[in-house]
């Protein structure tokens, strides 16, 4: 999509620091992380939300999922753990309507979340 900031990303019209990228998904550090990692993982093309999943997005799903665990390994919290988590709508907290993923690690994560 034409103004969406995550395609924007994606496209690499906009910079981001990027942590990995695959032809289909790109992993990229948050601007303002709210643990010592945090990264988001995108679906290259553009999803609004969990709510516009069809069957066909199964394998990259499952290819994200895979992925966050890989980064979790490289960053250095796979013992230590992490959190792997989509925000969708208003109550859900998501700001940018581009599906993503936040991998959060590094600290004592807070549960149940505010
Ligand atoms: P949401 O609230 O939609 O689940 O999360 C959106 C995330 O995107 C937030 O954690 C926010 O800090 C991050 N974010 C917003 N704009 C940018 C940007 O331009 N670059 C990067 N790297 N992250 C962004
Ligand atoms: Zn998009």
């Amino acid at each position: 999509m034409n103004g969406c900031l995550f395609c924007r990303i994606s496209r690499g019209e906009l910079p981001a620091k990027k942590a990995l990228e695959t032809d289909t998904l790109l992993a990229f550090h948050d601007i303002v992380p709210q643990a010592p990692l945090h990264l988001l993982i995108i679906p290259k093309h553009h999803i609004d939300s969990l709510n516009d999943l069809t069957g066909q997005e199964g394998p990259l799903m499952g290819d994200i999922i895979t992925t966050a665990a890989k980064l979790a390994d490289q960053f250095g919290v796979r013992k230590s753990g992490y959190r792997l988590v989509a925000n969708c709508g208003k109550d859900g907290g998501q700001a940018v309507s581009h599906l993503h993923f936040h991998l959060l690690g590094g600290r004592s994560l807070g549960w149940p979340p505010g």
